[in-house]
């Protein structure tokens, strides 16, 4: 959360910093700053969107060839303007934005104030600076080396960015938990959390290392660790293009990346699965099939739609490879005292490679000698880079900030990492693995029809928009798919959702149910069909208004449900790549009619680096 940006070079600051920082916008938008230095230090910030901060410095001098800016999400004090961040340090010198939470800022704060520190804001970030410049006055140290010793004695996380009044020629930059990327250009350098406002001024980036310190500037670039070991900067070069994270035509990122799933799948699948061929291989892997085939249990770890992407696969992997699996939150299993051993295979599942709970629970499953596999859709991200192997989901840079095309570009990798153990392990019939395979390459020509229906679901939406509560039910594989639905709903519209496992409703939920509750069914033809058709039964004849997905061409629920969207025919294990899809465009339509702001929902940030 938070998004960072910095620039030095010969080029204007300003336009590179502030088109960054919409860029980066859906990490956080509680409010937007930027700092620039030319002679003097000059210092926007303002409460609200990047929009609103580029209103109100616009008319400015704005010249500069050195600045860093920022997009918050507020974790310590309320999004204000005087919360905002550059924040300044007490003599005016030095300037820092800041990505992530120092948890011991309260102890350093009350030092500072008793060597006479006043503070402007509520902001941990505040106290950091003033901590830097506490060091830097009273030692004899240079810059970068008083930045050093303070990150020695900070507890927590931290992305950040700093500038000097008295040194324009250089900019640092350090991390933990946080991510940053450094774009190299022709004697400029970029800076930002992830590499999308970079990517129109050049492919050359470095991806920092957790405790890693980056000083750039006149004198080139410059790495060193806490340890003070100077490290060699690994040029990687991006693979990333401009339109992907550009609307193209769509009124919203999240409606461009719904229906960007035919491709997104498609790009997953590629190069792995070969179906005329029975072929399927993800190389990410391959040197750790025998360790999950052997695992006594696979532990999926991961938050929000992720945790949901990993239930499905929880059916999916003990259906096809008959090895034991739980599925953990990130933020429960590291802050309980969980049983790992050295025969425990960790999957952790994030889209975005940075979620904080899902790092730390990756390092504790580590402590104790699991394997560690990563599925992450951001290359060079922190969590593939922590775990022992991994599969990218290749879904191409998600804007959105509630998550559609990551979702099913998960399932589609964990379905093949599954599908690869079975095979090996031979807990799966050839022919079995081998319709799977067709069906799997099947996928993105079935989502495209399911996209198809767009504008009769907008219709359905219309009707349900000013419902204050949804429920959601679907059973098996479809179980997770109701989960995702109902956080869809909730996350982008407001509305009150709950999704449950469709036999649980008379255990509750049941009653809830009057004539103004919608519930959506998840009802394809499955190994439970018959069985969720009573479930249908029992809400109808409690004035429950049902919306229910079912198979192309059902003949029985069409009798029972006040609206139906029918998807395509696909096997079971298959179909959440499916049916999650119009559940994703009645979020959607409901959203924008209910004029929330569906790509930046009130609170939400994409990449949660903040526990
Ligand atoms: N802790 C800082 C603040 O509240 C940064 C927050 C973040 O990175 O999300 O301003």
């Amino acid at each position: 959360m938070c998004g960072i940006v910095g620039y030095i070079g010969n080029r204007e600051a300003y336009p590179i910093i502030i088109k960054g920082l919409q860029r980066l916008e859906y990490r956080g938008y509680d409010s937007a700053g930027v700092a620039l230095l030319n002679g003097e230090m000059n210092v926007y910030k303002k409460q609200g969107k990047v929009a609103d901060l580029h209103n109100f410095a616009k008319n400015e001098n704005l010249k500069a060839h050195v600045g860093i800016g920022h997009t918050r999400w507020a974790t310590h004090g309320a999004p204000s303007d005087e919360n905002a961040h550059p924040h300044m340090s007490n003599n005016g010198r030095l300037v820092m934005i800041h990505n992530g939470i120092i948890e011991n800022y309260a102890a350093l704060k009350t030092d500072l104030k008793k060597k006479g520190y006043t503070f402007q804001s509520e902001t941990d970030t505040e106290v950091f600076i003033n901590f830097i410049e506490d060091i830097y006055q009273n030692t004899k140290v240079d810059l970068p080396e008083a930045v050093r010793l303070a990150l020695t004695k900070v507890v927590g996380a931290y992305a950040i960015a700093i500038i000097d009044v008295n040194q324009p020629g250089q900019l640092i930059a350090a991390r933990k938990g946080s991510p940053l990327v450094i774009g190299i250009g022709k004697g400029e350098y970029f800076l930002a959390s992830d590499a999308t406002p970079i990517v129109e001024y050049t492919s050359e980036v470095v991806y920092l290392d957790d405790e890693e310190i980056a000083v750039m500037g006149k004198d080139g670039l410059s790495i060193k660790n806490l340890e003070e070991v100077t490290t060699k900067p690994y040029i990687q070069t991006l693979d990333m293009e401009l339109e992907a994270i550009e609307k193209g035509g769509y009124d919203h990122f999240m409606l461009k990346e719904i229906f960007e799933q035919p491709k997104s799948i498609g790009d997953c699948l590629r190069g792995r699965l070969n179906a005329a061929e029975g072929r399927l291989h993800l190389g990410g892997i391959s040197d750790y099939v025998n360790k999950v085939m052997h695992a006594d249990r696979i532990l999926i770890i991961a938050c929000g739609t992720s945790w949901h992407a990993g239930l499905v696969a929880e059916y999916i992997f003990e259906d096809f490879c008959r090895i034991p699996v739980e599925v953990e939150y990130a933020s429960e299993f590291r802050y309980r005292n969980p049983i790992v051993g050295e025969k425990d295979v960790v999957i952790a599942i994030s889209q975005s490679g940075e979620t904080a709970d899902t790092l730390a629970a990756i390092e504790l499953a580590k402590s104790k000698g699991a394997t560690i596999l990563g599925v992450c859709n951001v290359v060079g991200s922190s969590i593939p880079r922590t775990t022992h192997a991994g599969s990218y989901t290749h879904a191409g840079p998600e804007i959105g900030v509630a998550s559609t095309k990551a979702f099913t570009a998960q399932i589609s990798v964990l379905t093949m990492m599954a599908l690869m153990i079975a095979q090996k392990k031979g807990t799966m019939a050839e022919s079995a693995f081998r319709k799977i395979l067709f069906e799997l390459e099947a996928v993105p020509d079935k989502v495209a029809k399911c996209l198809d229906l767009n504008a009769q679901i907008e219709i359905i939406a219309e009707q349900f928009k000013d419902a204050t509560n949804f429920l959601y039910l679907g059973r098996g594989f479809n179980f997770p798919v109701a989960l995702e639905g109902a956080l869809k709903l909730k996350e982008i519209s407001y509305i009150h959702a709950e999704g449950y496992p469709a036999a649980e409703m008379k255990h509750g939920p049941i009653a809830l149910i009057d004539e103004n509750m919608p519930v959506v069914f998840i009802a394809t033809r499955d190994s439970s069909y018959e069985k969720i058709v009573s479930n249908i039964q029992e809400v109808k004849a409690r004035k429950g208004k049902v919306i229910a997905i079912v198979t192309e061409g059902d003949k029985h629920i069409v009798e029972m449900a006040d609206h139906i969207i029918e998807v395509p025919h696909a096997s079971e294990a298959i179909m959440p790549l499916i049916s999650v899809v119009p559940l994703q465009l009645l979020s959607y339509h409901i959203a924008v009619m209910r004029d929330c702001n569906v790509d930046q929902p009130r609170n939400l940030a994409k990449s949660v680096t903040v526990e």
